[in-house]
């Protein structure tokens, strides 16, 4: 539940988005940049503030050097351009610094009421608060960037380590599924061999036993392909070998193969009137059709019949594979799709599987722009369907 949640936060892959950087955001790095910031000593953020602020006042004094009202605009230009130079630390040194500069000015003797003293005192006295308070929003500011540029770092490196795992775990898959491929292939090929000098000798049971095997090979072998095709479709490397081919004859081949390894089953097949090709990998088509056909004889409960359809739909074909097995619930249809994910888990001893044949279906389908979708209804049976763009239509 917990990973589904991170993974519906995150995109599909279960990695975090990136974000470019926009035109304004450039603009604002220049203005504002954080390293720049960070590399400024104590001694330049107050140097800068006090130069600027000392040379204002100069011209002040050279300009208007009869009144003693400070210039408070310009001070807080000084506090901003010091706060671009230095950050915060800056901007509270140009605050004070500016405090100070407007208090000398009161001592300049320009024979004032004592009124008028108080008055300019408590202006200058306003501007510290002010300058300070802006100092302050300034300082909130810097943090803020600062929390939310060490959350995007570590977000960043989180996002690296998931990359890395899932790249090493599918290597991994990959590796593995090769590895159990080749001498389980050579398995089947001696026993292949053992079986026809054994029938030749007639020795029924060994025939038998053989062909036991032989059944418990080809799972072991289809749970290896489907690794084997989990990596590929992972990795972006399932090749397909696309060309016209005419898809009643494809389903036809995959129902008379389930037909000969499930005799105790009834599969109907309702096949279309017309000619149809689509282009496509045939051979990927038909291990959907046989992955379909398969399900719904392993799902079927106490139901022996399967029924096939196959029609054309506007300019899609689409074929359907009909059950009336145990079904799925209705909590569970959102997730069947998903790798690794089997709804049927009480039944998971005797009803073995990866949860990977739907997710690696899709997959195929997808790659043929095409579509895949189930309706079912627990305890009535299930249908699984897949569409793909018909040829010549
Ligand atoms: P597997 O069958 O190896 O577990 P799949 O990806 O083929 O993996 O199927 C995922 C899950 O969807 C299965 O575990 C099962 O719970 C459910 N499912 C698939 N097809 C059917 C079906 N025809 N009837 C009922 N449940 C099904």
């Amino acid at each position: 539940m917990i990973q589904r949640q991170l993974i519906n936060a995150t995109n599909k892959r279960g990695f975090m988005p990136d974000v470019k950087p926009t035109k304004n955001n450039v603009l604002f790095q220049k203005i504002w940049n954080e390293k720049n910031i960070a590399e400024r000593s104590l001694l330049a953020s107050f140097l800068v503030p006090l130069i600027l602020v000392s040379l204002l006042m100069l011209i002040k004094l050279k300009f208007n050097p009869l009144t003693i009202t400070p210039p408070y605009v310009l001070f807080f230009a000084v506090i901003l351009i010091s706060a671009c130079y230095g950050g915060a630390r800056a901007a509270i040194c140009a605050s004070l610094i500016s405090f100070v500069a407007a208090i000398a000015l009161l001592f300049i003797p320009m024979h004032l009421s004592d009124n008028l003293l108080i008055t300019h005192l408590l202006e200058a006295i306003a501007f510290c608060i002010e300058a300070l308070f802006l100092s302050f929003l300034i300082f909130y500011f810097q943090s803020q960037r600062k929390r939310n540029k060490n959350a995007a770092l570590s977000m960043k490196a989180v996002n690296e380590l998931l990359h890395m795992r899932e790249k090493d775990h599918e290597n991994f898959v990959h590796m593995a599924a090769h590895e159990l491929k080749s001498p389980v292939t050579v398995l089947k090929g001696y026993m292949q061999m053992l079986e026809a000098r054994l029938s030749d000798g007639e020795k029924d049971n060994e025939i038998k036993l053989l062909s036991k095997m032989d059944i418990q090979l080809n799972k072991l072998l289809k749970r290896i392909n489907d690794l084997l095709d989990l990596a590929k479709v992972n990795g972006g490397a399932m090749q397909y070998n696309l060309a016209n081919f005419n898809i009643n004859n494809a389903v036809l081949h995959c129902i008379e193969d389930v037909r000969v390894a499930n005799p105790d089953f009834l599969i109907e097949h309702d096949a279309m009137e017309e000619s149809i090709s689509v282009n496509g990998d045939k051979e990927r088509i038909q291990q959907v059709v046989t992955n379909l056909l398969n399900n719904s004889i392993k799902y079927s409960g106490n139901e022996k019949y399967v029924k096939l359809t196959c029609q054309l739909l506007g300019t899609y074909v689409m074929i359907k594979v009909i059950d009336h097995g145990v079904g799925i619930p209705l909590d569970k249809q959102p997730f069947v799709f998903e790798r690794f994910y089997r709804a049927n888990q009480t039944n998971a001893a005797d009803k073995p599987g990866l949860g990977l044949g739907l997710y690696i279906c899709k997959e195929i389908i997808k790659q043929h722009r095409g579509e895949m979708g189930m309706v079912s209804q627990e305890g009535s049976g299930s249908i699984f369907w897949f569409k793909l763009p018909a040829q010549g239509i």
